[in-house]
């Protein structure tokens, strides 16, 4: 397929921010810019290089032009601890700060490599501000990669414009998300993220405004998104907000094997095999897939609610459970043997449901799990990507948000694509989320998998799915907006 788009081949340089929910799908998008012939250079920090080698290794074997390139990331100059290169490995505010103020530091390295290499194009991600104006020296177009959908994108704008939470008396109140297209959606102050609600000059507050900035100066937006998702919004978008914006997803339908499905991001804590092999010996849509990303920290009191949840449900699952970094960083050893104790888990839990439910302590092959015929349900903390990668999958979901801008993709699947439930959090909390008990979990499950209503979700589900594959099929809606942005580009490097 090489060159089929134009004779000169460009060249594009993807910068992933660093963190697992950008640069998973960047590398995606790189591998399938690489498939329609274009040169795609991904930049990676030392620690990031080798999971992103992985993660193109099949796509090198197959001949396609993409290639790493690594960057310099002198983190622990502020401080950081060595490694500390990815938002995964943070748990503390404190540190959190300190590594987006690190993360300024690879503008001069990434302008190095701009003038090494000369590329037609920089994607960079949304929370390198700079970057716009770096790719401007060089005279090449700067494209934004937000991370995000339409959906959250034009809340967020409606949001930061108009200000609706300064209308209500209480953090409770709920508000009417002005100027949006389609059904109302009403929030609340208690599910923004305080970064927005604030008058406050904070870094998040000023990293926010320096992005907003930057992309309304930038070539445009490149959204991992399908137009029969969020067609109303997309439009919204270009049309009322006038923002210049290409949809090319689900960017994760690009991995067609099963290899690929379980290279992406981190190495999965359990062999993929074995994983396919307890999936096989489940009926279809039996089991239950448990994961809230890549960054989300719950405490052992709301892992042991969970638990009792799951055993309640009287369902097959797969529950991935994240490591605790707090441990490590905070608590030192007394608590490192928290994970090995498994003292969060009720009594005996394990042995009862030895067959029945599988815990995967670290990371799991999401994908590969989600595509499985027996993954019948999906309770996800609505990070953009597990969103896409459960509607790619057809699964019914049961929503469970905790920070960032998942209250709004909680919206989109349980109010406007209505292929999903709320478990009925409340309030936007960093990291370790709001509680939630074990009976709000045991309801909302049945609400996926019992009666009519559940079976008219999973049917809404399944023709997204199926609308999520046509898209990027050559002639789908995807595939033509990629062609288009690929023209344009191929047009400016004349
Ligand atoms: N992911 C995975 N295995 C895990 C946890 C997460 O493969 O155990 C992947 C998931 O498939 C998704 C990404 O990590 O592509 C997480 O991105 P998302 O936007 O859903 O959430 P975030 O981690 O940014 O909060």
């Amino acid at each position: 397929m090489a060159g089929e788009n134009q004779k000169y081949q460009l060249h594009i340089f993807f910068f992933p921010f660093l963190a697992q929910g950008h640069m998973i799908p960047t590398i995606d998008m790189a591998k399938i810019f690489a498939s329609r012939g274009i040169r795609a250079t991904i930049i990676a920090t030392p620690f990031n290089l080798p999971l992103i080698s992985r993660s193109i290794q099949e796509s090198v074997a197959l001949g396609l032009p993409i290639n790493l390139v690594p960057i310099k990331f002198s983190c622990q100059e502020l401080g950081l601890p060595e490694g500390c290169e990815n938002a995964d490995a943070i748990s503390s505010p404190s540190l959190f700060h300190i590594f987006f103020k690190a993360t300024t530091m690879l503008q001069e390295p990434l302008e190095q490599l701009l003038q090494e290499h000369h590329p037609d194009c920089l994607v960079a991600g949304s929370f390198f501000p700079w970057a716009t104006d770096s790719a401007a020296k060089f005279g090449i177009p700067r494209i934004v990669f937000r991370g995000t959908g339409f959906f959250p994108l034009c809340v967020i704008e409606s949001i930061s414009r108009h200000q609706p939470y300064k209308d209500v008396l209480s953090d409770s109140d709920p508000f009417v998300i002005p100027n949006l297209p389609g059904i109302e959606i009403e929030m609340t102050r208690m599910l923004l993220p305080t970064y927005i609600i604030t008058d406050d000059d904070t870094l998040f507050t000023r990293l926010f405004k320096a992005a907003e900035e930057s992309e309304v100066k930038s070539f445009g937006v490149v959204v991992n998104s399908f137009y029969e998702l969020e067609g109303i919004y997309a439009d919204h978008y270009k049309k009322a907000l006038g923002r210049k914006a290409w949809h090319i997803g689900p960017v994760s339908l690009c991995n067609r094997e099963n290899k690929e499905k379980s290279y992406r991001g981190k190495q999965a804590s359990m062999d993929a095999q074995d994983c396919l092999k307890w999936l096989d010996s489940k009926k279809p849509h039996s089991v239950l897939y448990i994961c809230f990303g890549s960054r989300s920290d719950f405490t052992e009191n709301q892992l042991r609610e969970i638990a009792m949840g799951l055993e309640a449900s009287g369902q097959n699952f797969i529950w991935v459970v994240r490591e605790s970094k707090k441990d490590k960083e905070e608590e030192g050893d007394r608590d490192r043997d928290r994970d090995q104790d498994q003292g969060w888990l009720p009594e005996g839990f394990e042995k009862r449901m030895e067959g029945k439910g599988l815990i995967i302590r670290g990371w799991a092959p999401q994908v590969l799990i989600l595509d499985h015929e027996s993954t019948g349900g999906f309770v996800t903390h609505c990070g953009w990507n597990s969103t896409l990668e459960g509607v790619s999958a057809g699964v019914p979901m049961v929503t469970w948000p905790v920070s960032a801008e998942q209250f709004y993709n909680e919206k989109l699947i349980t109010e406007v694509l209505r292929i999903g439930v709320a478990v009925g959090v409340k309030k936007w909390v960093p990291l370790v989320g709001d509680h939630i008990e074990k009976e709000a979990i045991v309801k909302a499950v049945k609400e996926i998998t019992e009666g009519d209503e559940a079976e008219e979700i999973r049917n809404r589900a399944k023709k997204l799915a199926r609308m999520a594959r046509e898209a990027v099929e050559e002639g789908g809606s995807s595939h033509s907006d990629l062609n288009s942005l690929i023209e344009e580009l191929a047009d400016l490097s004349k």
